[in-house]
């Protein structure tokens, strides 16, 4: 199996790009973000209680996203691989990811980070939060704890990949088209 990691903070671009290297290399995207919002939407117990730590910025428990992986993961190992988007996010997360993969006789190939501005991230989300109808991108000063969010709790996973010289940074601005390129060069030197 090929399991990246897509890396980076809040707006850095990763699901833009999950979507198009899940064509590409047809991978299984898991997005805990994307999973969480259905939850919201479909007011189960589990979206109640991860909503209002959503909507102000702050991460949900690691036993609830870690939950939700496992069941994603185990559903689907006949698949050729996964991207995980926004999934580790804390070194719990990522050493829950690590055994569970070992478990199941696979393990993470690489992780790509896209590296990108605050000033830019920012100004990203701000232009997102104007379509996408998502409390979290609409509020400067809830953005800004997403990213102190990441600074804090996700940003030390850089190591811990690093550790297992699994790390690679990808410029993350410029066209869509472009990043996309770097991201692919990157995964046709592993893949
Ligand atoms: P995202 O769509 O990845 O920006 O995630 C939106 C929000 O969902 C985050 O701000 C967190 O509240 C929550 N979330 C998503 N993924 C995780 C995760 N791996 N760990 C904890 N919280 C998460």
């Amino acid at each position: 199996m090929f399991n990246l990691i897509l890396f980076g903070p809040p707006g850095a671009g990763k699901g833009t790009q999950s979507e198009k290297l899940i064509e590409k290399y047809s991978l299984i995207h898991l997005s805990t973000g994307d999973i969480l919002r259905s939850e919201v939407a479909a007011q189960t117990d589990l979206g109640l209680k991860a909503k209002e730590l959503m909507d102000r910025g702050d991460l949900v428990p690691d036993e609830i996203v870690i939950g939700m992986i496992r069941s994603k993961v185990e559903s689907s190992m006949d698949a050729n691989g996964f991207i995980f988007d926004g999934f580790p996010r804390t070194i719990a997360q990522a050493e829950a990811l690590d055994a569970l993969l070992s478990e199941l006789g696979t393990s993470i190939t690489t992780l790509l980070a896209l590296t990108v501005d605050e000033a830019e991230l920012i100004k990203r989300l701000l232009n997102r939060g104007k379509d996408s109808g998502r409390a979290d991108d609409a509020d400067e000063t809830i953005i800004r704890n997403r990213i102190a969010e990441y600074d804090n709790k996700t940003a030390p996973l850089i190591g811990y990949y690093q550790e297992q010289d699994k790390f690679t940074k990808i410029e993350g601005t410029g066209s869509i088209d472009d990043i996309f390129n770097r991201l692919c060069e990157s995964i046709n030197v592993l893949n």
